[in-house]
């Protein structure tokens, strides 16, 4: 059982670190960025409203956010534990998720704060290549593919995310210190924040999270 939140500034390898997390704890991952780039794929309402500020690497009117994760928590598979990656982003989104898992007499075991120096955010965002089929992440220089432009895992093509260009990168970094920062203070106050040290090795980012929660 594991129900916890990833914190961290956008390419601080919460996607990789999620999804080995999920396997370790056989927990659903939820992503609210990758349930928005899945509805802009598929041409929904939902997809059009978020595209307009995912482009521009700004967040999604927390509203609609709040909406989503939640009716998602309420899924079945969400009954014995979950990761949420990417949400909450803002303090009012916590605040929010915390009323709603009280009201579900749950609450989050643990708050996983990613750090990592700003400086490497740049270039391990702008250098980053996603799968367009699996979603499977790759790095041009950290994490290479075996054949250049295609996926490991399925074969499929691998491209760069609308919102990994420089000019969104900065944006979304700036966005990340101004709005979601404080919320390393707000899970701080709540006592069940666990920080972990985003500058090293994959591995041994995960070696350091499973060890700091204990198990
Ligand atoms: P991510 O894949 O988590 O980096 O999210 C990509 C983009 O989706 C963000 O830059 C936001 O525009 C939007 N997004 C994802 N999660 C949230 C959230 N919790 N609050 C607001 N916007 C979000």
């Amino acid at each position: 059982m594991l129900r916890a939140i990833l914190l961290g500034p956008p390419g601080a390898g919460k996607g990789t670190q999620a999804a080995k997390l999920v396997e370790k704890y056989s927990v659903p991952h939820i992503s609210t960025g990758d349930i928005f780039r899945k509805n802009i794929k598929e041409g929904t309402e939902l997809g059009k409203r978020a595209q307009e500020y995912m482009n521009k690497g700004e967040l999604v009117p927390d509203d609609l956010v709040i909406e989503i994760a939640t009716s998602r928590l309420l899924e079945d598979d969400c009954k014995d534990g979950y990761l949420l990656d990417g949400f909450p982003r803002t303090v009012h989104q916590a605040e929010e998720l915390d009323k709603f898992l009280q009201a579900h007499g749950s609450k989050l075991d643990y708050a996983i704060n990613v750090a990592v120096e700003k400086e490497a955010l740049i270039t391990r965002l702008t250098g980053r290549r996603v799968c367009e089929k699996c979603g499977a992440g790759f790095h041009i220089v950290n994490l290479q593919p075996k054949v250049e432009g295609v996926c490991d895992e399925c074969g499929g093509k691998l491209i760069q995310r609308a919102d990994d260009t420089l000019e969104t990168v900065e944006n979304r970094i700036d966005v990340y210190e101004k709005q979601t920062m404080p919320l390393i203070q707000y899970y701080e106050k709540a006592g069940n924040i666990v920080n972990v040290n985003g500058d090293q090795e994959l591995d041994k980012v995960f070696a350091d999270i499973v060890s700091a929660l204990g198990e």
